[in-house]
């Protein structure tokens, strides 16, 4: 792979004064780098005290701030550049022609070179990140993993020139990293999400083509299975390119239920096959696989019991906030006793529609309960209640009735198809809910065998 041994600095990188608009995790981390780096940076967020006091002399109101000496402006990903309605800062930044950047630009121009594997998608990124980087880091390579996935690549130490940063991007940060320069870069998934700040699906495929554009020469492009993802390849690239097939999926992905569904299996080929553009061995492969251990609130098993000799299972897939991602859980078992609700992104769910064979009964919740229950009724038996909580206890009575007269394994899954945002302050506080209880219920069912927590 191809070695860019540049130490950027402030000199080099042409940053010497810096605004940074959202005082998050992600723009602290900007701020205290910009420091390290002796760039004078001013610091706006509408909630004074995200501001931490140390760095309280730094604020000022970005209609105050010296628009014509700034060389960027950091913007937080969350915060809107365009659509829905562009931060008055984004059109200040137009108005003085201080591009707009993100975290992740910011440590490319002003932290040591390293290689970079740039992950997108609509699904799977975060798991597929994160699997990467386990394989990575126990085949002995050093390794800073972050982006869209929590930590901020600007609060991380360089992984060194020969080290990785496997970086998780989603379609805002992709809009505004414009010198991302990967070594591999793959694009797992596309489908409808975030279409309010995008404006159009063409829109949203454009941000996430952006991944794909300027890979370094011997560098790989790796796109998953979907037909759908070949439009997004620049009319001319240098580097190989690698489409996800069957052959790519590591066999120990059966072994680990962490790893389940055949879209974990797809996460688990991509993760596999930039490890082998690294030369990184099977056997070693085969190892991480077997001992990932998943995220929370995607495909978790939180709680189980056992019901007369057989299991029933609670699965937390908190994090399938759109209709892609809950029609793979609904994939990967069988006998489903479905919890799904929330703010709906989409009008429909037409994946879930396809994956209905191993559901028994839908629980709906939220303010698309409604709408929910007129597309699945005619297909499956359907219930409305007040609350996620309603719907996980009465997820749980049925599946563990149907457990106890056809001696048969059952599921109490998760998997909303929608965003969380109706109910609770987000996907983590959702799962945490739902999890809860779970385990509360497979503990106070005094007739169940009760393992408490995930088995
Ligand atoms: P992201 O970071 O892209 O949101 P996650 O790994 O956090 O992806 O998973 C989000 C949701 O999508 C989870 O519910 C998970 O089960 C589901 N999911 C994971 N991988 C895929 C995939 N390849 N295709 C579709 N859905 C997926």
């Amino acid at each position: 792979m191809m070695r860019k041994p540049i130490i950027a600095n402030k000199e080099q990188s042409g940053i010497h004064k810096i605004a940074i608009l959202g005082m998050g995790r992600s723009g602290l981390a900007s701020l205290k780098l910009a420091l390290k780096n002796q760039i004078i940076a001013y610091v706006f967020d509408d909630n004074i005290k995200q501001i931490p006091e140390e760095f309280s002399g730094l604020f000022k109101h970005y209609s105050d701030w010296p628009w014509e000496e700034l060389d960027s402006v950091v913007f937080s990903p969350g915060i809107p550049t365009y659509l829905p309605k562009p931060h008055p800062a984004s059109m200040l930044s137009r108005k003085f022609n201080v591009p707009i950047i993100s975290d992740i630009e910011l440590v490319i121009k002003l932290q040591t070179a390293s290689k970079w594997i740039a992950i997108t998608g609509t699904n799977g990124k975060s798991t597929t990140t994160a699997l990467t980087s386990h394989i990575l880091r126990t085949s002995g390579k050093s390794v800073s993993v972050g982006g869209n996935l929590g930590t901020s690549m600007a609060e991380l130490e360089s992984p060194g020139a020969d080290g990785f940063r496997v970086v998780e991007l989603s379609s805002y940060q992709l809009e505004i990293t414009p010198s991302l320069n990967p070594d591999i870069s793959v694009i797992l998934n596309l489908s409808p999400d975030h279409l309010e700040r995008h404006g159009s699906m063409e829109n949203y495929a454009i941000a996430k083509a952006k991944v794909l554009k300027n890979v370094k020469p011997y560098g790989l492009i790796i796109l998953g299975s979907d037909s759908n993802l070949l439009p997004l390849l620049p009319t001319k690239y240098e580097c190989y390119l690698h489409l996800i097939n069957k052959n790519d999926i590591p066999k120990a992905v059966k072994q680990n239920f962490a790893l389940s569904g055949p879209h974990n299996a797809e996460n688990a080929a991509v993760a596999a096959t930039i490890c082998r553009k690294i030369g990184i061995r099977e056997e070693q492969i085969k190892k991480a696989i077997l001992s990932f251990k998943g995220l929370p609130h995607r495909l978790e098993l939180v709680a189980s019991c056992n019901i007369a000799g057989n299991k029933l299972r609670v699965i937390n897939d908190s994090k399938a906030t759109n209709d892609a991602a809950a029609a793979r859980a609904l994939s990967s078992f069988q006998h489903i006793f479905w919890c799904a609700g929330g703010l709906a992104k989409e009008n429909s769910l037409p994946n879930c529609i396809k994956e209905l064979k191993q559901v028994n009964h839908v629980f709906l919740y939220g303010n698309s309960k409604t709408q929910f229950q007129s597309e699945l009724s005619k297909l499956i038996p359907t219930t409305i209640v007040e609350s996620l909580e309603e719907a996980t206890s009465k997820a749980f009575a049925a599946a563990k009735d149907l457990t106890l007269q056809e001696g048969v394994d059952s599921f109490v899954l998760l998997s909303p198809a929608a965003a969380s945002f109706d109910s609770f302050d987000n996907f983590e506080e959702r799962g945490k809910q739902f999890t809860d209880l779970a385990i509360k219920l497979c503990r106070n069912n005094l007739t169940l065998r009760s393992q408490g927590n995930a088995g």
